[in-house]
């Protein structure tokens, strides 16, 4: 029977994220039949206690959705267990071996990553790492490549490659799916999708908050590490990436690792012409003031809470097509979206001026802080005017994303489909090895360029009417 280890299980990840995910799919059927849970922490709780925090979580959430219900949560109870170990040594190991042995078992590592090797070593040292088990690791993985590398050279020594499934979450969410979807079962995008239509492609990852008491994890990562190195250069890879033969998912992330392999190394004579690096100062939200990043950390830091650069595609279908990245703690708003900017029309033939008031086309691919996709063409304004008005339009292409009812379903977490995909063993939403080393290995050179450049992140304000994040 399979059996979920969830290590870290009295976490915020596990408890925010990963148990109301697993209340959901047992709300709605779809767990694999017979599913245990273990939920591994430090902590000397007893599985009641466990449980009553996993209630206090799962239910406010699920009330929220409407979708709360005592059967479904006594169902997932009835799966769960709660050991008390410490999972870097294998002596406590022993303990998960005997209740779960040593066969069909998928580990998700909701723990800091610099448990990742340790917790691995003392798997596979008790021989819990056969051919039948499977290892989930939560971004970050490493911090550079020469991290990454150690922490995967530890993981390859006891999971192959195909049990292996480093998660990006935005890859969960139902928009960066549809994107899929829009692109390769429409005639109508592709032939438009490069340089000859379109004029550029932004990425903005915005958060209204501060980093707050996370920083001792956040000052040595920065928003590079923390956000672009990962779901960024994922989204760019879904935008740009080829057709791939199949849903394989082998031929999806390969046409993902050539798009990683044609990005333009930012050089140090190219630093401070494609890349802003940005540090938030003390500020007002709200009228209420709030502290700038250095009075948070207690200390002079040059870690970028804020990052915007240009990053160039440079192959055939993207030559000369800028791609706008830009990511930050303390922004004006919390959004996450992709906009697709196509090409203005080469001659207008209605206002004699050449282009008049015809806007360029835009799809914009929303992932928070609702998930959308639109598109915004030129339409004729009613009316019996002389001359014909122009107005831009906005068509919804999420439509399809509506339930069986007419209302939109409810809005999934992305961490749903990703375990569930683990849990059946596949990867296609999962990074693969070379496509993460590729990643790390771009924005090591964009922090190489940074120190070569000498380039210290710029103090940004955050006030009413203050000023907004510089630009490229
Ligand atoms: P957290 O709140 O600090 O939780 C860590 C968990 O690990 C706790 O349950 C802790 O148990 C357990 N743990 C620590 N040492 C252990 C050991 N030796 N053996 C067994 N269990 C041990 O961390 P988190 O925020 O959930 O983050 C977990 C991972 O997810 C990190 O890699 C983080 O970067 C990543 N992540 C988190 C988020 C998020 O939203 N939180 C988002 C993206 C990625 P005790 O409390 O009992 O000691």
């Amino acid at each position: 029977m399979p059996t979920l280890v969830l290590f870290g299980g009295g976490g915020d990840l596990a408890l925010r994220m990963l148990l109301p995910s697993l209340y959901f799919l047992e709300h709605d059927d779809l767990l694999p039949e017979g599913l245990t849970v273990i939920a591994a922490a430090r902590s000397e709780d007893s599985r009641d206690a466990y449980l009553a925090s996993v209630r206090e979580w799962v239910q406010p959430r699920a009330e929220a959705d409407g979708q709360w219900s005592a059967k479904a949560f006594d169902r997932l109870s009835k799966r769960i267990d709660y050991l008390a170990m410490d999972a870097t040594d294998p002596d406590s190991l022993t303990a998960l071996r005997d209740r779960a042995g040593t066969e069909d078992l998928t580990y998700f590592l909701a723990v800091s990553p610099s448990l990742y090797a340790p917790i691995v070593n003392a798997l596979k040292a008790i021989g819990m790492t056969g051919a039948m088990t499977r290892i989930v690791l939560e971004k970050p993985v490493g911090r550079d490549l020469k991290t990454f590398r150690e922490i995967d050279q530890a993981v390859a020594a006891a999971f192959t490659e195909d049990r292996v499934f480093r998660i990006d979450h935005y890859l969960g969410k139902e928009t960066v799916q549809n994107l899929m979807a829009l692109r390769f079962a429409n005639v109508i995008f592709e032939p438009l999708w490069n340089n000859l239509s379109i004029d550029h492609v932004q990425i903005t990852v915005g958060e209204t908050t501060g980093v707050g008491d996370r920083w001792p994890y956040y000052d040595e990562y920065g928003a590079l590490r923390d956000m672009l190195q990962n779901h960024m250069l994922q989204l760019l890879c879904l935008v740009a990436m080829e057709p791939p033969s199949d849903m394989d998912p082998d031929s999806v992330r390969n046409e993902k690792v050539k798009v990683l392999r044609s990005l333009r190394p930012i050089t140090k004579a190219a630093a401070k012409k494609v890349t802003v690096r940005g540090q938030y100062t003390p500020g007002s939200v709200e009228n209420q003031p709030v502290k700038g990043y250095e009075q948070e950390r207690g200390q002079a830091s040059d870690t970028d809470t804020f990052v915007a650069l240009r990053a160039d595609i440079d192959n055939w279908r993207w030559a000369g097509v800028p791609f706008f990245m830009r990511t930050g703690k303390r922004m004006p708003d919390k959004r996450t979206e992709i906009v697709i900017q196509f090409k203005p029309v080469p001659h207008s033939i209605f206002d004699g001026d050449g282009r008049g008031d015809i806007v360029a086309n835009r799809m914009v691919i929303a992932l928070q802080p609702d998930e959308d996709v639109s598109l915004s063409v030129m339409n004729k304004a009613p009316g019996l005017d002389a001359k014909m008005r122009l107005q831009p339009i906005r068509m919804s292409l999420s439509w399809g994303m509506e339930g069986k009812s007419g209302r939109p379903p409810r809005r999934r977490i992305a961490y749903e489909r990703l375990l569930l995909d683990a849990l059946n063993g596949d990867s296609t939403l999962f990074v693969r090895r070379d496509e993460a080393e590729k990643a790390w290995e771009w924005v090591d050179g964009v922090s190489a360029a940074w120190r070569a450049a000498e380039m210290k992140p710029e103090p940004m304000r955050r006030e009413p009417g203050g000023r907004r994040a510089p630009s490229i």
